[in-house]
């Protein structure tokens, strides 16, 4: 008998798993609610930048399709971060030869697309909005969103991928006993602007870097476009000083950037043309379990979406195709015991993983233009080069490994409050780089 699988929503979780669920043998329908993106032109910049990292590559060499998302990822080596002045310091994310990659939510969701269907078999419904399930069944109900018509589809085992506001978790989860549920919303929200690039096709900013314009309460953020712009995000907070509710009129917009981005209100023509371009957005944690029910299991936003200061929600993710992928053969596709042993395993990397993006909001936004931050890291990434068993920056653990986001973040604190101490020196500048600090990074390492 052919086994059949159902995935509800082509985002970039469900076409990725799509695959995975083909190679083992399934026969994959996808519904998915909007149209088809690939029918619409999907300009850079009309489009969120993501950063890939190793646990995204990880899942995609897992089933042998990275080639295809390499050939439209920008690697980014570091950071370069504006002051108020335009001068600018630059902070590499990792070691020589390591990066994170800027690709396009939708340029990557339309080769997901095409790569569930080419690689996956799967056959992708559109326009059909998941409006109800039935979690021991396996049942979905569906809604064309075209016609209005109203059906229901089944199969062995169902996957909600269906984001961040997930239909699944939310018109059936949710109404089961004991479902937990928490969505907080961060005070701020965010703007996409474009960069375009120059008239010769050249980018106007370094493009092998995630370019930041730190100012405190809030942050710009530029990431490269293959086309030669940038996609840049403005996040603030929604209400208060410097927030987006000060920025109604076009001339405050332009006197805000003009003031605190000088060097990029400079170089970025038709600003408020673009302002206007895109929707302030808002940015929430959702935080559930359990996350299976019966033939459905939650997996990437749908069972943990986060802000995205980390870099890290789609990576996190397609991390969870590689997980269930792996139960799946470990046993032998007996599915409640798959069910019960992801969610188990899973919840509280999914957990580490908002904590972890939260943390670094407030990173990128307080501390990365702070002296004594990027002195803590000179002393953390010296520290490591000399034993790079002993200390891997948190960074690295969570971007450039695969070590699990709990295992990641319980060390990233244990690290912090180490480096604490280190830092608390009177004379840590002259000596960041001397034989005593090192010796005492070791004993309290020993200590602990
Ligand atoms: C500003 C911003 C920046 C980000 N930056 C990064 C980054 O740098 N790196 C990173 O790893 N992550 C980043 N993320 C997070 C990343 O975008 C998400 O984690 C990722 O898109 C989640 O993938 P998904 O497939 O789970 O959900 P989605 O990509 O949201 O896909 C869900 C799919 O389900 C469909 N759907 C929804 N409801 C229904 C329904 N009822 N019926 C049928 N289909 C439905 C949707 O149309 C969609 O196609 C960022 C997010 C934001 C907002």
């Amino acid at each position: 008998m052919e086994k059949s699988a159902i995935i509800v929503g082509a985002g970039l979780v469900g076409s990725l798993w799509a695959v995975y669920l083909s190679k083992a043998g399934y026969k994959v329908t996808i519904y998915e609610r909007r149209p088809d993106i690939r029918k619409a032109e999907i300009s850079a910049g009309k489009s969120i930048n993501l950063a890939l990292s190793v646990r995204g590559w990880t899942a995609l060499k897992g089933v042998g399709v990275e080639n295809e998302v390499d050939e439209i990822a920008i690697p980014m080596h570091g950071r370069i971060m504006h002051d108020t002045t335009g001068e600018t310091t630059y902070q590499p994310y990792g070691k020589e030869g390591q990066a994170i990659y800027s690709v396009s939510r939708g340029g990557l969701n339309a080769r997901m697309m095409n790569i569930a269907e080419e690689k996956g078999n799967a056959k992708i419904h559109y326009n059909k909005q998941c409006i109800d399930a039935d979690l021991e069944a396996g049942i979905v109900y569906l809604k064309d969103s075209e016609t209005g018509e109203e059906f229901k589809d089944q199969a062995d085992v169902v996957f909600a991928c269906d984001g961040a506001f997930s239909a699944v978790r939310y018109n059936a989860m949710q109404k089961t006993d004991r479902f937990d549920y928490k969505q907080d919303y961060i005070d701020d929200g965010y703007r996409e602007l474009l960069l375009p690039a120059n008239d010769d096709g050249s980018y106007r900013l370094d493009k092998n870097a995630l370019h930041i314009w730190p100012r405190g309460r809030f942050m710009l953020i530029a990431l490269p476009n293959e086309d030669g712009s940038f996609t840049c995000t403005l996040f603030m907070p929604f209400e208060g000083e410097n927030s987006f509710e000060t920025l109604k009129a076009d001339a405050d917009v332009d006197r805000f950037f003009k003031e605190t981005f000088p060097d990029f209100y400079e170089i970025c023509p038709n600003l408020i043309e673009s302002w206007h371009d895109h929707p302030l957005s808002s940015l929430a944690i959702v935080r559930c379990y359990p996350w299976t029910n019966g033939k459905f299991a939650l997996m990437g936003d749908a069972a943990h979406a986060t802000v995205p200061f980390y870099g890290q929600g789609m990576n996190g993710g397609f991390e969870d195709c590689t997980v269930m992928a792996s139960l799946m053969e470990k046993h032998n596709e007996d599915w409640p015991a798959v069910f019960a042993e992801y969610q188990k395993q899973r919840k509280p990397d999914g957990d580490a993983l908002q904590d972890l993006s939260v943390h670094n909001y407030y990173v990128m936004r307080d501390y990365v233009a702070d002296p004594q931050f990027l002195l803590q890291k000179k002393i953390e990434a010296r520290f490591n080069e000399m034993y790079p068993n002993k200390w891997l920056p948190l960074y690295s653990q969570v971007s450039f490994s695969n070590i699990r986001y709990s295992d990641a973040w319980n060390a990233g604190m244990h690290q912090d409050a180490i480096m604490k101490k280190v830092m608390d020196r009177p004379d840590i500048a002259s000596v960041w780089d001397s034989k005593e600090v090192e010796e005492h990074i070791l004993e309290l390492l020993e200590k602990a």
